[in-house]
């Protein structure tokens, strides 16, 4: 290759730039808006916020619903009335997340737990800090964890998780 063809093929190239950062675009932000104006079950995250677990449970049937619900799926009821849910629970069932999360979940740092939680009332599934897979079983205690959510609104949201309570990392204890 001489000078004079790569001096050619640069006077006919036009620059193209990737950005350094992209912005964590709201469509891949799966947790719910969760003021009044924004969900129906709001009552769910402002008690979730106040440090309470609840869900609601209808007056005509007593069927008690998770995840919440504006309208019993029982009897079509709509006389719901929030109530308090247990904070501690029993793993039901669990499995280990290993890869594939939305970009920009970089506090989802894999592999992670998540499991069907048996609280009574209802069963529920999240995600189970503070343990790893193979330090659970089936029955282990877990209680329920809230956690903040940063951005990408400027909204205070939070969540609920499960934190292990009573995991046997240094052998077959049981
Ligand atoms: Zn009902």
């Amino acid at each position: 290759m001489t000078d004079s063809d790569t001096n050619d093929g640069d006077a006919e190239r036009e620059r193209v730039s990737v950005p350094n950062e992209v912005e964590f675009p709201r469509m891949l932000d799966f947790y719910e808006l969760q003021t009044e104006d924004q969900t129906q079950i709001h009552e769910f995250y402002d008690n979730l916020r106040d440090g309470q677990l609840t869900t609601t449970q209808c007056r005509d049937c007593d069927e008690i619903h998770f995840p919440p619900r504006i309208v019993c799926p029982e009897c079509t009821g709509d006389d719901l009335e929030y109530v308090d849910l247990p904070h501690e629970g029993e793993l039901f069932a669990f499995s280990e997340v290993r890869g594939g999360l939305p970009i920009g979940l970089s506090e989802h740092e894999v592999p992670y737990v998540v499991a069907v939680v048996d609280l009574g009332p209802v069963r529920l599934s999240g995600r189970v800090d503070g343990a790893a897979y193979s330090d659970l079983e089936i029955g282990d205690s877990v209680s329920l964890k809230i956690v903040e959510i940063d951005g990408p609104t400027d909204e205070e949201r939070v969540f609920y998780r499960f934190e292990a309570t009573d995991t046997t990392t240094d052998g077959d204890s049981q």
